[in-house]
C-alpha cells in the first residue's frame, strides 16, 4: 500500500515516504505518539503532520487513542495502531502439516488454524485452506507471509529437501488463490528475524544458528536479514568440518558435514525429531553420550567461531529444539568459543527466547513488505506469547 512504486511522480513518492515515517513513529510508540510528536520527529509542519495522520486514519492503519498526559496546555490526543481492519496471513509449512494464523496490525494473533496432509495432497490442501481464508476475510487481507524449510528468493522455492520441492513457483500459485501479495521466507531466516525483532538494541551483525535434526544459520544486520545475493546465505549444514577416517557419514551422502556431527540427531540419536517438545528432548539429552555432545559442541563452536570472527558478530543465538539440551551444552559451546584466538574479540552465545512465536518473524517480514514499517520490541514481546 505504502510501498507501491507504480508512479514516477516525485511528489507522490515523497508523500509516501512521509506517510511511512509517520506510520513508523506510531508503530514505535503506539498509544504514546501524537501529531505534535510526529511533527517534531520529522521536522514537518504541524499542518503536514496532521494531514499525514488523517490519511493514515483513512487507510485504517492508525486510530486516535487516549488523551496524552497534560503538559500544561491543551491535552493532545495520542495515536495508536488500528488493529480492527487489516490482517496479515501467516502460513508456516512443514512436511506433514501447516499452521495458519491471522495477525492484526498490532501483532496480536486473531485466529490460528492447523491443517495436515500427506505429501501427495499437500498442494491441494494448502490451496484450499488459503482460498477459504480469502473468502472468510475478504477485503481485510493485506499480505501473506509463508515460512518454509528450504531456500527461496521470496517468490519461488528454490530447493526444499524436506518438502521435496525444487523450483516451485509457490508465491504465484497462492496469489491466484488469495488475491493479495504473497512472499516466501526461509524458516531459519524467519526465526532469526523474530529473535532480532525482540531486541531493543538490534545494531550490528548477529548470527542465528538453528540447531535441530538439521542445521541452518542466518545473519541479521541492524535487525534486517542479510540473505546474500543468491539467497543461500546460512546454508552451513552440509559444509565439511570433519576430515579423514573419523569423518562421519551424513544423510546427504557425503562425509564429515556439520550436520553429521552437531545436529540433534548426531548428538542424541535417531529418536529425535523436530516435532518433539522440549521435555521429551530433555529426557533424551539427560541420557546422551557425553562424548557425542562434546564432539558436537566442538564442531559447532569451531564453525561459529569462524563466522563470528568474519562478521565481528555482537552475539550468537542458538535456536530450534537445541534449547532442550540445556546449560550443559551451552557451556560446552561457549568454552570452545572462548578459546583465545589472536586478534578476535569474544562473542557470547545464548539460546533463543523460549516464548518467541514461530509466526513473529514471517509476520514482521510481511509487515515490512506491505507497509515499510516494523513493530517495536515492546509490542512484540507480549504479542508473541499468544501466537501459535
Ligand atoms: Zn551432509
Amino acid at each position: 500500500m505504502l510501498n507501491s512504486d507504480d508512479t514516477l511522480d516525485t511528489q507522490a513518492a515523497l508523500r509516501r515516504a512521509n506517510l511511512r515515517r509517520a506510520l513508523q513513529l506510531v508503530f514505535s510508540e503506539p498509544g504514546v505518539q501524537t501529531r505534535a510528536g510526529i511533527a517534531r520527529a520529522t521536522g514537518l509542519t504541524a499542518a503536514t503532520a496532521s494531514s499525514l495522520v488523517a490519511e493514515l486514519i483513512d487507510l485504517d492503519l492508525i486510530v486516535d487513542g487516549e488523551q496524552a498526559a497534560s503538559t500544561g496546555g491543551k491535552r493532545a490526543t495520542t495515536l495508536t495502531i488500528d488493529a480492527s481492519r487489516h490482517l496479515i496471513v501467516v502460513v508456516v509449512i512443514r512436511p506433514s502439516e501447516a499452521a495458519l494464523a491471522l495477525v492484526a496490525l498490532d501483532g496480536t494473533v486473531v485466529e490460528s488454524r492447523r491443517i495436515s496432509y500427506a505429501p501427495s495432497s499437500r498442494d491441494a490442501v494448502l490451496d484450499e485452506a488459503v482460498a477459504r481464508i480469502a473468502a472468510e476475510y475478504a477485503g481485510r487481507l493485506l499480505v501473506v507471509g509463508v515460512q518454509l524449510p528450504g531456500t527461496t528468493d521470496g517468490r519461488r522455492v528454490l530447493e526444499s529437501v524436506q518438502l521435496d520441492w525444487t523450483d516451485v513457483a509457490l508465491a504465484d500459485r497462492l496469489e491466484r488463490a488469495i488475491g493479495v501479495p504473497v512472499l516466501l521466507v526461509n524458516d531459519v531466516d524467519a526465526e532469526a528475524i523474530a529473535e532480532a525483532a525482540r531486541e531493543d538494541e538490534a545494531a550490528g551483525y548477529r548470527l542465528f544458528v538453528h540447531l535441530g535434526t538439521g542445521i541452518g544459520a542466518a545473519v541479521t544486520l541492524d535487525g534486517e536479514l542479510a540473505p546474500g545475493p543468491r539467497d543461500r546465505a546460512g546454508e552451513i549444514g552440509h559444509v565439511q568440518v570433519q576430515f579423514g577416517d573419523d569423518a562421519r557419514a551424513c544423510r546427504c551422502g557425503r562425509r564429515g558435514c556439520l550436520e553429521a556431527v552437531a545436529s540433534m540427531t548426531a548428538m542424541l540419536g535417531d529418536d529425535v525429531d523436530d516435532a518433539m517438545d522440549e521435555a521429551a528432548i530433555a529426557v533424551l539429552a539427560a541420557s546422551a553420550d557425553e562424548r557425542r555432545l562434546v564432539v558436537g559442541a566442538r564442531a559447532l563452536a569451531g564453525s561459529i567461531r569462524l563466522i563470528a570472527a568474519v562478521l565481528d558478530a555482537r552475539e550468537v543465538v542458538i535456536g530450534g529444539p537445541a534449547r532442550a539440551l540445556g546449560d550443559r551444552f551451552l557451556r560446552l559451546v561457549q568454552s570452545e568459543i572462548d578459546y583465545p584466538a589472536m586478534g578476535t574479540v569474544g562473542v557470547s552465545v545464548r539460546y533463543s527466547a523460549a516464548d518467541a512465536s514461530i509466526s513473529t518473524g514471517v509476520a514482521q517480514v510481511a509487515l515490512s513488505r506491505a507497509l515499510g514499517v516494523r513493530w517495536s520490541p515492546a509490542q512484540l514481546r507480549p504479542a508473541s506469547v499468544a501466537a501459535p
